[in-house]
């Protein structure tokens, strides 16, 4: 089969489209394979590309974790899914048997892995996952938009509802407006109806972000950006911080975030050591919250938004396969205002 491939690490000149690349078989009774219509771009595929410490790829690796596509063939014991559905993929895959599956929190699997990093990814004509791992969409669903979807709405909802549990009125900011989970966050917030505060060096992305919903807007090049929340909450500072940059934004997020505030992040785009002043955290009562990816349920919620059409992943651009190096050279400048999408069939 056809696939966007890598066969060792480094610069986006290792990307290779290859034609020669194995066509998966189903492993378990209960696997489904996915012929791909769409797959989308995140960080992580970079990050992949550049090679991360202790995982290990099998040459020629497909990249991408998103995408949509039709069932193609199913297992023997597969009862909720039929050849010929129109699917999105949830990337995370969990083993279903550890301590922390059965309570039903599998982005907490001992076993977890993510299609693109640990697993073979949907840069490709075919992937197989487990059942559990795709859910029906309806065809009013654009591929490109189904692509774009999972990821950083999955993403973005366990830390906006489950870890931070933001509330209606309540001031949330959200770092890199213009990335696919700080789009999917700031529309997840708009929706419960609490106040969002969105940072950007583009007042181009700010614009587009107002058009979205977004209630305060601050351009990080022009402005201090934890000042000016100071100064526009009274001092007080915001509720929740979604802060997925990691080292170049910490020490605002932690000088924006007021008493018993709630810090939430899924990452480290610019860098993963950052530094806290122990003292701030206790006296002000802070949370730092870790999240990743989304469980059963937050997928089945996230789904029931998708067909209710309330939340839409903005796309930035969309490309052929055959120009997927393009695709990767946006992500890396970004530039991107929503997902990168790359048609794959
Ligand atoms: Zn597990």
């Amino acid at each position: 089969m056809r696939a966007l491939t890598i066969s060792s690490h480094g610069g986006l000149d290792r990307l290779e489209l290859r034609d020669d690349v194995p066509t998966p078989e189903l492993r378990r009774t209960t696997d489904v394979r996915v012929r791909i219509r769409a797959a989308a771009l995140n960080h992580l595929d970079l990050f992949v590309v550049q090679g991360l410490p202790g995982v290990t790829i099998v040459p020629p690796w497909p990249l991408g974790a998103d995408a949509c596509g039709t069932i193609d063939a199913i297992g023997t014991d597969v009862t909720g899914i039929a050849v010929g559905d129109y699917v999105v993929i949830n990337p995370g895959i969990s083993d279903r048997t550890c301590d922390y599956c059965r309570q039903g929190e599998q982005s907490l699997c001992v076993q977890f892995g993510i299609l693109g990093e640990h697993f073979p990814g949907t840069i490709a004509e075919y992937v197989v996952v487990p059942e559990s791992n795709v859910r029906v969409i309806p065809d009013t669903v654009s591929p490109e938009d189904a692509a774009a979807f999972t990821l950083a709405t999955l993403t973005a909802w366990r830390m906006i509802v489950t870890r931070a549990r933001v509330q209606p009125g309540e001031d949330v900011l959200i770092w890199g407006i213009g990335g696919g989970v700080a789009l999917a966050a700031l529309q997840i917030c708009r929706d419960i109806g609490a106040r969002t505060w969105v940072v950007s060096s583009s007042d181009d992305k700010l614009r587009r972000a107002t058009e979205l919903g977004a209630t305060e807007t601050l351009n990080r090049t022009k402005v201090d950006v934890a000042r000016v929340v100071r100064e526009r909450t009274n001092k007080r500072g915001v509720d929740v911080v979604v802060d997925d940059v990691g080292t170049a934004t910490w020490q605002q997020s932690l000088l924006s975030l007021g008493k018993r505030g709630r810090l939430v992040t899924c990452g480290g785009t610019s860098g993963p050591i950052v530094e806290t002043d122990v003292r701030r955290l206790f006296w002000n009562q802070w949370s730092i919250l870790g999240s990743t990816m989304g469980n059963d349920a937050e997928l089945d919620a996230i789904i029931a938004e998708l067909r209710a059409g309330r939340l839409r992943p903005p796309v930035d651009s969309v490309f052929p396969l055959t120009d997927a190096r393009a695709a990767f050279e946006r992500l890396s400048t970004a530039e991107q205002f929503g997902k990168i999408v790359i048609r794959v069939s």
